[in-house]
Parts: C-alpha cells; sequence; structure tokens
C-alpha cells in the first residue's frame, strides 16, 4: 500500500498542477478516444512505469471540473478538508448498512442527518438517509409518498391511478422515477411556472382539482428549492397550504440550492420548509463535498421503515434499528458519503458552511454587475441565483459553449426557458475569486472576437 499510496501523492500534485495550467483538458473526439490512450484491458500486466504514465495521460485528458475554468454543471472546485474525508472513507472502507460493520461513522452520517433535521425545523420523530444522487433522494420521496398513500401498494401493486404534481421546470428525474414507482410517466402533472420559472400554485390547485374530477388519486407533489436552469425557489408556503387540504405529500427537492438552510441572509428563500414532508439537498453541489453526498430527510421516520426496511436475518445480528442504517436506505451495500460532509462541518462549524453558501451568491452578484454594466450581455437571470444566465452578443449559446469546449477555453453550459436559449454560468465553485470571474468574461470576449461567430 506504501508504494500505492506515494504513487497517489505524485498523481495527486500533478493533477493540481494541470488544473492551474491547462485547466481546460484537450478533448478527445470519441472516435479517436481508444486509440489516443490505452486504456484497453489485456492479458498480460501492465509494467510499473508504463502504468504510471498512463495514469498521468488519463488524469491530463480527464475534465478538470476544479479548475477556475470550469462552471458547466451544477458543482465543481474542491474544498480540500471535505476531499479529505473522502479519502478517508475509500481507506476505511465500509458498508453503511450495520453499526456492527460501519461503527462511529453510523454516528456520523445520523448527526449529519438530525443536525439537517433539527435545523429546518423537523422535529422530534424526523430521520434521513443518504441516498445515491438528488434524482435517488427524489425517487425515495416519492415512494415514501405512495406507501403513505396506500400502503398496500408495497404488496398488491397498484390498482388506483395516483398523480403526481412538478413544475414545468423540475429536474427531469421526477418523470422518471414515476416510471419506476409504478405510477406511471403519463400521471406527472407539469404544472405551469412564472417568468421566473416559479411554481404558480394556483395553476397547482387548478390542476389537482380536475384530477380529483376525473377520479384519479393525487397523492405528491415534488416543489424545488433551486431549479436545475434558473435556480428558482417555489414558494413552499402556498404550495404546502394547498397539499394540506388535499392531503398530498410535499417533497422539497432541493439538491441544487436547498444548502440555503444554512445561510441567515438565504433562507428566507425556503421559507415554510418545516411544513414539507420530505426535504433533500446535494452537499456536492452547494457545499461543495466531492461526489456525491445526497441527503433526504423526513419529518416522520416511520415513513422510512415503511418503505424501505426489510428483514434480513444474515444482514442485521445486532444492534438496535436505529443503528442499523440499512433499515431505512434504498441499497443493501452503501458507501460512506457522509463522512466528507462530516470533516468538512466539523472543521469549519456552521458559521464556515454558511460562508460557503453566502460566498457563492457574492459572485453570481459580481457576474450580474458585470453583465448588467455591459451592452453587449442579454441577462436572463434573477438575484437570489447562481445560475447567471445570459447571452452575448446575440451570439448562439450552443455554438458559444461548444466553442470554448473544442478549444480548451471555459467549460461552461447553456440552457433552455421560454424560447430562450441562452449561457448558464454557475457560481457554485468557493476558489474562484472576483478576478476569475471577471477572467471567465474577457476569455469569453476575447474569443468571440478572435473566432468566427
Ligand atoms: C442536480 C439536481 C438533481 C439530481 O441530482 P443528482 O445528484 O445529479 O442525481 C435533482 N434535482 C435538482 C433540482 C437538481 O439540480
Amino acid at each position: 500500500m506504501h508504494d500505492d499510496l506515494k504513487l497517489f501523492i505524485e498523481l495527486a500534485e500533478f493533477l493540481i498542477s494541470e488544473e492551474t495550467n491547462n485547466p481546460v483538458a484537450i478533448p478527445i473526439d470519441t472516435k479517436k478516444l481508444y486509440d489516443t490512450i490505452d486504456i484497453e484491458l489485456h492479458d498480460e500486466p501492465t509494467i510499473d512505469d508504463t502504468f504510471k504514465d498512463t495514469l498521468k495521460e488519463i488524469i491530463r485528458s480527464t475534465p478538470k471540473t476544479a479548475s477556475k475554468a470550469f462552471f458547466n454543471q451544477l458543482f465543481g472546485g474542491r474544498i480540500s478538508r471535505a476531499t479529505l474525508g473522502d479519502l478517508l472513507a475509500v481507506m476505511l472502507n465500509n458498508s453503511m448498512y450495520t453499526y456492527k460493520v460501519a461503527g462511529v461513522q453510523v454516528g456520523i452520517e445520523k448527526i449529519i442527518l438530525q443536525s439537517i433535521c433539527e435545523r429546518i425545523g423537523y422535529g422530534e420523530n424526523s430521520d434521513g438517509t443518504i441516498a445515491p444522487g438528488g434524482s435517488m433522494c427524489n425517487y425515495m420521496a416519492m415512494l415514501m409518498a405512495r406507501d403513505a398513500f396506500d400502503a398496500s401498494i408495497r404488496n398488491e401493486g397498484m390498482s388506483k391511478t395516483l398523480i403526481a404534481y412538478t413544475s414545468d421546470t423540475s429536474h427531469y428525474s421526477v418523470t422518471k422515477n414515476a416510471s419506476f414507482v409504478g405510477i406511471g410517466r403519463h400521471q406527472v402533472r407539469s404544472v405551469k411556472t412564472n417568468a421566473k420559472g416559479e411554481m404558480l400554485p394556483e395553476e397547482l390547485e387548478l390542476q389537482i382539482k380536475e384530477d380529483l374530477d376525473k377520479g384519479y388519486h393525487p397523492f405528491f407533489v415534488n416543489a424545488t428549492a433551486g431549479t436545475t436552469v434558473l435556480g428558482a425557489f417555489d414558494d413552499v408556503v402556498k404550495i404546502s397550504q394547498i397539499c394540506k387540504v388535499h392531503h398530498l405529500w410535499l417533497h422539497l427537492d432541493g439538491a441544487y440550492c436547498g444548502s440555503v438552510i444554512f445561510s441567515k441572509q438565504y433562507k428566507h428563500l425556503v421559507e415554510g420548509i418545516a411544513l414539507t414532508d420530505s426535504f433533500s439537498v446535494n452537499a456536492h453541489k452547494m457545499l461543495g463535498t466531492p461526489l456525491g453526498c445526497s441527503i433526504i430527510v423526513t419529518k416522520d421516520k416511520k415513513h422510512l421503515y415503511q418503505s424501505f426496511s426489510n428483514d434480513a436475518d444474515y444482514l442485521y445480528q445486532t444492534d438496535d434499528d436505529a443503528f442499523n442504517l440499512g433499515k431505512t436506505s434504498l441499497q443493501c451495500g452503501r458507501r460512506n458519503d457522509a463522512l466528507k460532509l462530516w470533516t468538512l462541518w466539523k472543521s469549519v462549524g456552521n458559521n464556515g458552511l454558511e460562508k460557503i453558501v453566502d460566498y457563492q451568491f457574492y459572485l453570481a452578484n459580481v457576474a450580474r454587475d458585470y453583465i448588467r454594466s455591459n451592452s453587449d450581455y442579454t441577462l436572463y437571470s434573477f438575484d437570489n441565483s447562481i445560475s447567471v444566465c445570459f447571452n452575448y452578443k446575440g451570439i448562439s449559446a450552443e455554438s458559444l459553449c461548444t466553442k470554448l469546449y473544442e478549444h480548451s477555453k471555459l467549460m461552461v453550459g447553456y440552457g433552455t426557458f421560454r424560447g430562450n436559449t441562452f449561457v448558464r454560468l454557475v457560481t457554485i465553485n468557493t476558489q474562484v475569486e472576483e478576478k476569475d470571474m471577471l477572467l471567465f468574461f474577457k476569455t469569453l470576449e476575447n474569443f468571440v472576437d478572435s473566432e468566427d461567430f
């Protein structure tokens, strides 16, 4: 192991220097991929020096998500205290299903879940789990809602038409999950949004009434804290009132921006969160931990047991169920995704997490101010969003983003809302400084000057 640890340090140093010197790796055409790097598997072993060279080649060519030129997705950067925790989790290699096998790591996950439940005002009976991604958190929420509506579905299967509601700007996983849950994709209603991409509560109410009139069974509403393109926040208070009247489960998908719960200045964006039945958040987005760290909590933990526990005497042989986390998780064997968030949280405290969140809004304001002060730009995003959406000189966002990538200048993506396609700059990397933000715009402008658009 010592040799490989040494090799690891060498490779990690190499990666860090590449991130600085070549922040956007040269893209390899998929048709040439297998000829460019020796990734084929053979009968014979690879000698150490070749192995190392190949690894370096792979590192050189891999997109650099921690570089200061990466704005492409809803994650990015590297907060070293969180990475440290994940490296340790790999070395420790526990599986989180039982206390016997994971020990104190179970306590670490439970502390994180409890702290989040307390922070959002969920009360004594709440609990949660860590799932393999925000999409799977939404899946778990819909499953709990289905079983809360009718527990017999677990054994008998579906016999009624259950209807779920989510806004037309929400994450695609909601529709996809409806097929896994057994209600069917066509039973997901896409509720209209306002000009900011926020769900219209009156449209939700109308839809529910229409479905009730048809004899269908509304059971679940998905609200979003930070929509994937614009970063919009649905009005939880208003939506919760409608859910209460019609006895619907309310889930708040905070995968992108649910971490505003850590900020005194921005937690108003999820006002009413205590009124929801479940809430999910990706720590690997706004909190900057390595992928993935997706947390789902529910106000009444009985729903977790109702939907996810199964007896297995070959597995659960010791300790009380509250410490055997396999009883409330989607998976059986489960990697330790808690430790990376804990090492970060423990080292910076609540105040540090708050700074991380606030800084992203600060950076977004820097970017928006720059755009507003320059008439070559058109701004599409709103305040209180860390997705800064814009166009430059009327150039097609699609071709601009693609060319910036092909020429190894910047990694940034585009999105569409109401017929407009625009560049979506995500200010989620807290290692990015104001000067880097301004450099982003300069790089883009110089590139446009030097190319034909
Ligand atoms: C990213 C995102 C998801 C999906 O999370 P994964 O961890 O990528 O599965 C779900 N909902 C919203 C709003 C998101 O932004």
